[in-house]
């Protein structure tokens, strides 16, 4: 089983282990955006990914999540361990140092599970907020054109079909070893891709409380405190 560890960030992350929050910008509205492992560590993703995809394991398949034809469960890899591990680590050493408190409950559990953009497989997503309260996205290859994550503000479930502010609408677009991090109701879609396959691990960070949030406000329609609506 690989454990994760260190070894498995960018170098200069070994320096000095409290500086691992600044290797990420702030793209606004709470969504940060830089390089955190190595080549080694999405390779190592990777490589399950296309043992998956040899035809024989194709028997194995259960869809990751509704929104996605072709995602993989890390579980299905043999991955889930170090993914859970991996989170612990972000949670703990960068998100706690970018984001406010109110934003960061105790972790419960993960949904984790690799997306595939082609033009044979997914080739965008619509509009759209996770089933999180912070959503790691780590991109694991290069080689690839379009396919850019554009962010329209975080919401909640009565405010879900507002518009979005100017300075609500940022656009990412995804590089190799790169992670962008996110509130999970800050609404996002995928453009279509243009050229070649990109491969992302999605981490869906949960907590049970704010799941029981979500749909409450769903029945009662009352505003939640992160929602950025301003009519
Ligand atoms: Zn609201």
């Amino acid at each position: 089983m690989t454990i994760f560890s260190t070894k498995h960030l960018v170098p200069d992350c070994r320096l000095d282990g409290t500086i691992y929050s600044g290797h990420f910008s702030a793209l606004g509205d709470g969504i940060y955006h830089g390089q955190l492992v190595t080549d080694q560590f999405c390779d190592l993703i990777l490589d399950r990914v296309k043992q998956h995809e040899n035809p024989g394991a194709k028997d194995l398949y259960k869809r990751a999540n509704s929104m996605h034809q072709e995602a993989i469960l890390v579980d299905q890899l043999g991955l889930g361990p170090l993914i859970q591990a991996f989170s612990n680590f972000f949670l703990k050493d960068i998100a706690s140092e970018l984001l406010p408190d109110v934003y960061l409950p105790p972790l419960d559990g993960i949904h984790s599970y690799i997306v595939r953009y082609s033009k044979s497989l997914d080739h965008d997503l619509g509009f759209h907020v996770d089933d999180s309260f912070l959503t790691i996205n780590l991109c694991l290859n290069d080689s690839f054109k379009g396919s850019e994550l554009v962010f329209e503000g975080t919401r909640c479930p009565c405010h879900i079909e507002t518009p979005a502010a100017d300075s609500e609408r940022t656009c990412v677009v995804h590089k190799r070893g790169y992670i962008v991090f996110h509130h999970g109701k800050n609404r996002h879609y995928v453009r279509g891709i243009v050229d070649g396959e990109r491969y992302n691990l999605i981490i869906w960070c949960q907590n049970n409380a704010e799941y029981s949030r979500w749909f409450d406000a769903s029945r009662t329609r009352a505003c939640l405190d992160f929602c950025n609506y301003s009519s």
